[in-house]
């Protein structure tokens, strides 16, 4: 497996040169979107360069791979950036979390601070790595349907703004750990019966599943009494996460019915107003052309207004809003490189093996999710067919992209880039075969910059410390 029969890219350096200093002028964001046109799955940044090579901020994806290596992670910064901005335009006066879960290194922390979000984290681990790089603690809410003694403690040692219980048990867990004359703020995972989501695996607003306490069964309104008897702790709001991959506002207008009935029949009941509301994340996105995605700016917009007519119906004040996007925010700011090593023309099918697979994205195997891989850094003339792009590992389930389309004449050498591969992938990445995790490279401005390098066998070897 050689790079030599690729085009020659523009490069002249070695592999050791210092970055590229390539660059191309980002198209405009307008133009990116004209009216009509559906709306595109790759980062705003994408430019077409010759040889069907494309850029992606400002860096020729050719010359990423030339110098990475494959498979590889490339991120969009600046689309990154520009995500977090939508949101906070959309949803003003509004906490908006990033959730942590879809993809997070340093570099992410920092993007987000900047940026003026929050962090939602569901792990000891991604709570130190936002701590130690220096994310204020009090802008982030801890999650988990299962915390371990250890996230508790992390949690309470740290400063953690938030911990948001998902079960009865926990809350003396919680308030036995809270050092005395100190209390913590706490928000109830309710779950409201809403089905929404784009698949079984990844639907969290119904009975039947394991997150949080039911509005219809009354755990989450005996949960709510038991943590206003704990003076350690102190609870300032209600939270649901409907799921994943969701695509209209509907089902979130309809939590937002449930949870302000709820918040009155507390005020009821307690006599308190809870000051917060946080309606998770799940904001869907398209992985291929003419998928829908959820509209960020309308949904900011009615949730907003479903909030205040509700609260006024129900003489509450409104809470203040907060949102933990995740995918919508990572996901299309990120493109997945591989390098084809094997194509197998069976009778009807046509398998594309590449150097990547299930290891560093188990989601088709899991939820059955569907890419748009596209050639890069070669012209082909050849018809386009129908492929299945597979990965290297021992399973024939490693499926990387049914029904792609690729040129007829795609061979081994070959370079695919997979657009909207920054949320759920290097996060969900195992260790499956020994292959080593790819490397996060960031893009912004025509240069880039390795944030996360490759594990190496070296990584691997160090930790398997027995005889
Ligand atoms: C996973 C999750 C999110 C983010 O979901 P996305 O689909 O990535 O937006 C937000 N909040 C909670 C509690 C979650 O579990």
């Amino acid at each position: 497996m050689s790079h030599s029969t690729l085009p020659q890219t523009r490069t002249t350096h070695g592999a050791a040169a210092p970055p590229p200093a390539t660059t191309v002028a980002p198209p405009s964001r307008t133009a990116a979107a004209r009216p009509g046109e559906p709306p595109s799955i790759w980062p705003a940044s994408a430019a077409p360069l010759g040889h069907d090579d494309l850029a992606v901020g400002g860096v020729p994806l050719t010359e990423l791979a030339d110098r990475f290596g494959t498979p590889a992670y490339v991120l969009d910064e600046d689309e990154v950036r520009h995500r977090c901005r939508a949101y906070l335009r959309a949803f003003p006066d509004t906490d908006v979390f990033y959730a942590a879960k879809a993809f997070l290194c340093r570099a992410m922390v920092h993007w987000v601070q900047e940026e003026g979000l929050g962090l939602d984290v569901c792990s000891a681990g991604e709570l130190e790595l936002a701590v130690t790089t220096g994310f204020p603690p009090e802008r982030i809410v801890l999650h988990g349907n299962a915390k371990s003694p250890a996230d508790l403690r992390a949690a309470l040692r740290l400063g953690v703004g938030r911990i948001v219980i998902d079960s009865t048990s926990e809350i003396a867990r919680l308030a036995a750990a809270v050092p005395a004359g100190s209390r913590q703020k706490v928000l109830i995972r309710v779950v409201p019966g809403i089905a929404a989501g784009g698949h079984a695996k990844i639907r969290t607003g119904t009975d039947d599943q394991k997150f949080g306490l039911s509005i219809a069964d009354g755990s989450a309104q005996h949960a709510i009494a038991r943590v206003l008897s704990q003076p350690r702790l102190e609870l300032v709001g209600l939270h649901c996460h409907l799921g994943s991959q969701i695509t209209t506002a509907k089902p979130y207008l309809s939590a937002v019915r449930r949870l302000v009935g709820l918040l009155a029949r507390i005020h009821e009941q307690h006599g308190i107003t809870l000051p917060e509301l946080d309606l998770g994340g799940g904001h869907g996105v398209a992985y291929r052309p003419g998928e829908p995605a959820l509209d960020i700016a309308s949904l900011g917009a009615k949730i907003r207004a479903e909030l205040a007519g509700g609260c006024a119906a129900a003489g509450l004040p409104v809470p203040r809003l907060a949102v933990e996007p995740g995918r919508a925010i990572a996901g299309p700011a990120g493109v997945v490189l591989y390098r084809v090593l094997s194509v197998k023309r069976t009778g009807a099918h046509t398998f594309v093996a590449v150097d990547g697979g299930m290891s560093d994205n188990p989601r088709p195997a899991l939820y059955g999710v569907r890419y748009a891989p596209r050639l890069v850094g070669r012209s082909s003339a050849a018809a386009p067919e129908p492929v299945t792009v597979v990965g290297r590992h021992c399973e024939a389930g490693d499926v990387l992209a049914a029904d792609a389309q690729l040129p007829g004449d795609i061979r081994p050498g070959d370079l695919l880039a997979v657009p909207v591969a920054g949320a759920y992938h290097l996060s969900m990445a195992s260790g499956y075969n020994l292959v080593g995790r790819p490397p996060v490279i960031a893009v912004t401005q025509g240069q880039a910059r390795l944030l996360v390098r490759r594990e190496s066998l070296a990584d691997i070897q160090e930790r398997d410390i027995g005889l």
